[in-house]
């Protein structure tokens, strides 16, 4: 680990209670920094990962001034100044290709055939499309396009050499591959993947395939927030699920802060009897629990084992979805060097009533209609997991009261943005 975190940095100010959801990412922003450590990379092995450093273009894009369509190069000024006249020019023999530039310089009052994509030859600045020129007898007859240039990317135009390109905490994207080698970078100063280890905790916990045994419940947890970690372009590490006993509990977190950078565990996060995460973590670790004010979700409990940051999920499978996407994930992109990402909400028609109280912010399961309004699961029940399958997003309630009638605008979250 490159840094480490301030073990008291998840400390509420004293008094407060319940916390505000926006006050909740405020501190976890603020308590955060990056603890990855830097390798260095070929390109193909770069997306979905996030640059260490800023990049800067090893050359200018385009390399050479050259020509944007099949046509015929010829200098603007030669044409004189009228340009309602048809423009009749010698045609230069040869030509200019993409990667087979024309080695000579075109005459003034001159044209040459010319390629898409070939470095425009000395002599010429303008382009005219082929389908607008005639040619014959050695000529080509053409309406002159309205300005000089027409039809011609310019040297730098794209990028400047040592322009910086892509900035250091950008996750890399599959266009940004193209970006990167078009100014000539080939190998890219990458953060080594953030580690992060998942729990599942209960007695009720058996892993899912296996035969099912009276007051059991199968582990729903694990599958899904090791998968949306891989999402959010970490190395999951698997802590097992795991009975509500402190010393299985404990040997799995001491095994969590020797594999991973960030320990995510659910289940045992509020303060009843079999609550173990949050009794471990005040006993002999630190822990903060805070109490969100947000549906589904509330107990958070945040702390350090053995240095290494904790996040106690809730047990129930939709609370954990939410809060795992709400906080975690901002939270481990910022461990794992990459700038705080903003969900993207878009603010849509309602398809859907509700009479909201005032007091915590709610996620609802949403998917949009196909005209684009925003319609909800048929139950709140945050027991029912088959809603996270059915919604293809959250709406996003504010903390206050709120009258939702069919056509309110509403925010709508797509976990597609979210991952
Ligand atoms: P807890 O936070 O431990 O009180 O758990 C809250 C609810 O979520 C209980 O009904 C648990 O049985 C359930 N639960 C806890 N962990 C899991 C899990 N990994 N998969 C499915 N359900 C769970
Ligand atoms: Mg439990």
């Amino acid at each position: 680990m490159s840094a480490r975190l301030r073990d008291d940095c998840f400390a509420l100010p004293p008094g407060v209670d319940w916390t505000p959801v926006d006050d909740a990412l405020a501190r976890l922003r603020e308590g955060l920094t990056s603890v990855t450590g830097v390798e260095s990379a070929p390109l193909a092995k770069a997306s979905g990962r996030v640059l260490a450093e800023d990049v800067r273009a090893m050359r200018d894009n385009p390399p050479a001034a050259n020509s944007a369509i099949d046509g015929y190069a010829f200098a603007w000024e030669a044409l004189g100044q009228n340009v309602e006249d048809e423009a009749n020019l010698p045609l230069q023999t040869g030509r200019a290709a993409a990667g087979h530039p024309f080695k000579g310089t075109v005459p003034s009052g001159h044209a040459l055939r010319i390629l898409t994509g070939a470095e425009l030859p000395k002599g010429t600045d303008t382009v005219v499309l082929q389908e607008d020129a005639r040619v014959g007898a050695g000529r080509v007859r053409f309406q002159p396009p309205r300005k000089g240039g027409a039809n011609s990317r310019g040297r730098g135009e794209d990028a400047r050499a040592g322009e910086v390109v892509l900035s250091a905490g950008r996750r890399i994207a599959p266009e940004d591959l193209a970006r990167l080698a078009s100014v000539g970078v080939g190998e890219v100063p990458l953060r080594k993947p953030l580690r992060v280890a998942v729990l599942s905790t209960g007695d009720e916990l058996i892993p899912a395939g296996e035969p099912p045994v009276p007051g059991s419940i199968y582990d729903s947890n694990r599958p899904m927030l090791s998968a949306l970690i891989a999402q959010f372009g970490h190395d999951a590490v698997d802590l097992g699920a795991q009975q509500d006993r402190a010393g299985t509990i404990r040997a799995a977190l001491d095994q969590g802060a020797e594999d991973a950078d960030a320990i995510l565990t659910t289940g045992g996060a509020s303060a009843g009897d079999e609550d173990h995460i949050s009794r471990l973590l005040r006993n002999e670790g630190t822990v903060t629990t805070w109490r969100i004010a947000v549906k589904p979700g509330r107990p958070l409990a945040l702390g350090f084992w053995n240095g290494v940051p904790v996040f106690g999920l809730p047990g129930n499978p939709v609370a954990a979805f939410v809060c795992a996407l709400m906080f975690a994930r901002p939270a481990l992109a910022v461990m794992a060097g990459q700038a705080w990402p903003e969900p993207l909400g878009v603010t849509v028609p309602a398809a859907f009533s509700k009479a909201k109280k005032p007091g915590r912010r709610e996620y609802l399961r949403a998917r949009l209609t196909p005209d684009g309004r925003a319609e909800v699961f048929h139950s709140e029940g945050s027991g029912l997991i088959g809603g996270l399958s059915w919604s293809d997003g959250l709406v996003e309630l504010p903390d206050g009261a709120l009258d939702v009638k069919p056509g309110t605008p509403v925010r709508y979250l797509p976990y597609a943005a979210l991952r």
